[in-house]
């Protein structure tokens, strides 16, 4: 019996999963991911494509092998066992895929962005580690320092009666695409929605190490954050485990005050 495995492998177009840390969205899935042990799933829409079963690959969508990227996913799988075998400290970051085509999608004018806002292009690490259970009870997945330093400062927290919950780690660059894909689709336009998230390649989140936290009975993602004990416990503790609020009031990115916002801060 294999230890089940707990590593996310990041590729440009597709994600390789551990089949124990996905839900199941019907019965064939369910047979397929019990006897799986990572599944490629697409990162523009979350799609399962295909379950990797002791005996071969079994496909999950039509057509799954002419998807843009499953070359680069099915080489990415290859090299897992040697991965696996060796435990890997370095994490290498992906190329920036096809992100001016996501900009020019949306009309967002790169080199105006960077200049007003003073964000940098943020790569997509090559894997990530798994870093427990966020509120929602989805895997939190972190750049391998970031998900050791969370680890550490949660159960400190708690040691001192304080629960810090995650509300969300790292999102790959397709994933921001997704966010304003579905806001413009309520009819927002690109202005308004940049006012609130970064543009897709420029989010702190790309890079897994930065995550959202909340505690319990707190909504996600709002400013009474600050007032609870879980914030006062971060402000005293979390630079003691390398972490940063990157957004404070007043931030020269122009992005608005976000206190619930983390980063580890790298050396
Ligand atoms: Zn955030």
């Amino acid at each position: 019996m294999h230890a089940r495995p707990l590593h996310l492998i990041n590729t440009p177009d597709i994600e390789l999963w551990p089949a124990h840390l996905l839900r199941a969205r019907s019965n064939r899935d369910a047979r397929a991911l019990a006897r799986a042990r990572h599944v490629l799933r697409r990162k523009r829409d979350g799609r399962y494509l295909a379950a990797e079963l002791p005996e071969g690959l079994l496909p999950l969508v039509q057509r799954w092998a002419h998807e843009p990227g499953v070359d680069e996913a099915l080489d990415a799988l290859d090299r897992i066992s040697e991965h696996q075998r060796f435990g890997i400290d370095t994490v290498a970051e992906l190329p920036l895929h096809r992100l001016h085509d996501r900009l020019d999608t949306l009309d967002i004018d790169a080199e105006g962005y960077a200049a007003r806002t003073g964000l940098a292009l943020v790569a997509e690490p090559a894997w990530l580690a798994f870093a427990g259970f966020d509120r929602y009870r989805r895997p939190l997945w972190l750049h391998v320092d970031a998900a050791r330093a969370w680890r550490n400062m949660q159960s400190a927290a708690l040691l001192e009666g304080v629960l810090l919950e995650s509300i969300s780690g790292y999102r790959s660059h397709d994933y921001q695409l997704g966010i304003f894909e579905r806001k413009l689709a309520r009819g927002l336009n690109v202005d308004d929605i940049l006012a609130v998230n970064a543009a897709p390649g420029y989010s702190e989140h790309h890079s897994g190490l930065a995550l959202d936290i909340g505690t319990p009975g707190e909504p996600p993602a709002e400013e009474s954050f600050e007032r609870t004990d879980a914030f006062a416990w971060l402000e005293r503790n979390a630079a003691a485990y390398g972490f940063a609020m990157s957004y404070p009031r007043g931030n020269p990115h122009g992005i608005v005050y976000e206190p619930w916002h983390w980063a580890l801060v790298r050396a």
